[in-house]
Formats: structure tokens, C-alpha cells, sequence
């Protein structure tokens, strides 16, 4: 592995506890301006790199993340792509798991690496996971074999782990190893080296050029059955305005309720144009439809498999699909393979 003098890196700040201080006047954290970040970590003049930076106008905790901001970063992405080597985005780790899910739909054909970082600790901070955060990011971003990137993915990187982003789910509110990819290996580990999981890691067999999407529909939502859940509920969800694709989180290997009403409901649902994708409650492991009896109505109310996708994946994948007008069979089509690794098929 190599870095080439004159490496070039894009930072985009977006927001988050990285570059947060205290408001002394609430007590709460307040995201705080970019240079404030930068400051703090000096030592990353020592790579050499040409690092430049943007900062959003108005940075944002990325609860206040929305679909337009994803759009915003892609087409960045799209307008620095040929100037620089790779990029960071730095972002607040509550959302961070949709924002790569989402970043790796809307840029197709990637071949260089977007890594997504943060922190638990404003950068500030003594004990600040920050700093390695973003040094090892940057590294990350930069790293070449044979004048290739290393990872031309949409990663995510975190307490000494790079994730492919869009299998990843934040687990942990209070510790520095916040995020898990519980249906697919590290692509990288970061130690006294960063050693890279080369089989892991998508690297394109045939070159194209990048195609970045610039529209995604946010008429989604997410239904999380539980035992008890009532038809006043389910009635809420399927009938929710111009909603056009529902996430089923189901039990276990996808299963649900076999109640006629239930079934009655979905299949209604699906005949009236709302894509309903199942993915399971459980962090690891993959709907399997029609396992069990408790999938079969499922499967007859024309429910498609999520497999093993996460649900910050799915929610994206249906924005993304259902923002480009596709005709029922192509949306099924779609979604029932991998377009950038989500799910094992
Ligand atoms: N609330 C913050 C955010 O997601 C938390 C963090 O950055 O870790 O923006």
C-alpha cells in the first residue's frame, strides 16, 4: 500500500458530536464550526496529504438528516469526483447507518472511497474517540495498491473498524464501539496497521464511470410488528397518504401473525400499489419466507423479501428504487437482488 505525493482528500462536515461543544448557557451539546475541528488535530499535517474541506452552511445533529441532504452530499460527490482521491464525511453517528445506505444507492458504479465517520466524544474532549476517528478515516480514504483505491466503497468507520455502510446499524448509545455489521465482515481492522479484508471488500470487475442519482421518494415507512399489535395500527400505517413502500420489520426469520385480518390488510395494501418489503426484528441473520406457516400469508399478500438487509438499508433502497418510477416487476426485480452489497442473495 501506497500514498502518492499530492493525495488528495475532500472532508465534508456535516455535522455531529465530532465537532460539537458544550452550550454553556443549556448544557447540551451544540454542533460548533468546522475549524474548530481541524484545530484539533494538527497531527494531520503529517500525512502530507492536500486535504480540503466543506463545511455544510448549517451543520446539523443528524437526527435533522433528510433525503435532500443525502442528495446534497451525492452531488458533491458527483462535482469534486475527477479532483480528489477519496472522501470523508464527517456526521453525527445517530443517522450515520442511513446516510451510507443511502449514499451507496445514489452513487452507482463507485470507484473511489467515501468514508463516513464520528464520534461519541466531541473532538475537543480528552478522551475523545474522535481523533482516531478521523485520522484513520483519512488514511483509509487515501490508501492505494498498484495506483487503485483500497476501498472503493461507501464505508463507514468506527472505533478501529471499517464497515461496508450499508450493513451497518449503530448498536450502542454510550460506548466508543457504537456500530455493528452483524451479516458481513469488517473490511478492515485498524491496529498498529490497518489491515485490509481484501475478499470482503467490492472492487468492480469491469470500469464504468460514475452515476450518481438525484432523486429518492420519501413516501415510506416503517412498520415494527410486536405481539398485540391491533388492526387500528396496521389500518394507520397502509393507509397513510401517498405512501408507496412499507417496511415490515416481522419476527425472526420473517415471520408474523397469521390472522385473516392481517393478511387481509397487507394483501390490500399490496394491491393498492404499496411495495411492502420484510426484513427481520433480529440484528443478525435473514427472512426466510416460508420457513415457517407463520411466513406463507405473508408470501401470498405478495410481501417481498428483504433477505438479510438491515433496515436502515431497506428504508434507503426504497427511497431510492421507488424515486426512480419503476413498473412493479422492476421494483420486485430490484429488490429481491443486491445493487451495492446490501444483502447475501
Ligand atoms: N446526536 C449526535 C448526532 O448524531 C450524536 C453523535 O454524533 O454521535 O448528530
Amino acid at each position: 500500500m501506497m500514498f502518492k505525493s499530492g493525495t488528495s482528500i475532500l472532508i465534508i462536515y456535516t455535522g455531529g458530536t465530532i465537532g460539537m461543544i458544550n452550550d454553556p448557557e443549556t448544557g447540551s451539546l451544540a454542533p460548533f464550526d468546522f475549524d474548530h475541528v481541524m484545530k484539533q488535530v494538527p497531527e494531520l499535517n503529517k500525512f502530507g496529504f492536500d486535504l480540503t474541506t466543506i463545511t455544510f452552511e448549517e451543520v446539523v445533529d443528524s437526527s435533522n438528516i433528510t433525503p435532500e441532504i443525502w442528495i446534497h452530499l451525492a452531488e458533491l460527490i458527483e462535482r469534486n469526483y475527477e479532483t480528489y482521491d477519496g472522501f470523508v464525511i464527517l456526521h453525527g453517528t445517530d443517522t450515520m447507518a442511513y446516510s451510507a445506505s443511502a449514499l451507496s444507492f445514489l452513487l452507482e458504479n463507485l470507484g473511489k472511497p467515501v468514508v463516513f465517520t464520528g464520534s461519541q466524544l466531541p473532538i475537543g474532549t480528552l478522551r475523545t474517540d474522535g481523533k482516531e476517528n478521523f485520522i484513520s478515516a483519512i488514511e483509509i480514504a487515501a490508501a492505494k495498491k498498484n495506483n487503485q483505491p483500497l476501498v472503493p466503497e461507501v464505508t463507514i468507520f468506527f472505533e478501529n473498524k471499517l464497515y461496508r455502510g450499508n450493513r451497518t446499524s449503530k448498536h450502542n448509545a454510550d460506548y466508543f464501539d457504537a456500530f455493528r455489521s452483524y451479516n458481513y465482515p469488517e473490511l478492515a481492522k485498524a491496529g498498529i496497521n490497518i489491515t485490509y479484508n481484501y475478499s470482503a471488500i467490492h472492487y468492480p470487475v469491469v470500469k464504468r464511470d460514475l452515476h450518481v442519482y438525484h432523486t429518492l421518494d420519501p413516501n415510506v415507512a416503517i412498520l415494527k410488528l410486536f405481539p398485540g399489535i391491533t388492526t387500528e395500527v396496521v389500518d394507520a400505517f397502509i393507509n397513510i397518504k401517498g405512501l408507496k413502500g412499507l417496511v415490515l420489520e416481522s419476527f425472526g426469520s420473517g415471520n408474523a401473525p397469521t390472522q385473516k385480518w392481517f393478511i387481509e390488510k397487507l394483501s390490500h395494501a399490496v394491491a393498492n400499489g404499496i411495495v411492502v418489503l420484510n426484513v427481520s426484528q433480529c440484528s443478525a441473520g435473514s427472512v426466510d419466507m416460508g420457513a415457517y406457516e407463520t411466513s406463507l400469508g405473508l408470501i401470498e399478500a405478495g410481501v417481498i423479501s428483504g433477505n438479510d438487509s438491515t433496515t436502515e438499508a431497506a428504508i434507503c433502497k426504497l427511497m431510492f428504487l421507488l424515486g426512480q418510477n419503476l413498473t412493479k416487476q422492476e421494483m420486485e426485480v430490484n429488490l429481491s437482488k443486491s445493487l451495492r452489497g446490501e444483502i447475501n442473495v
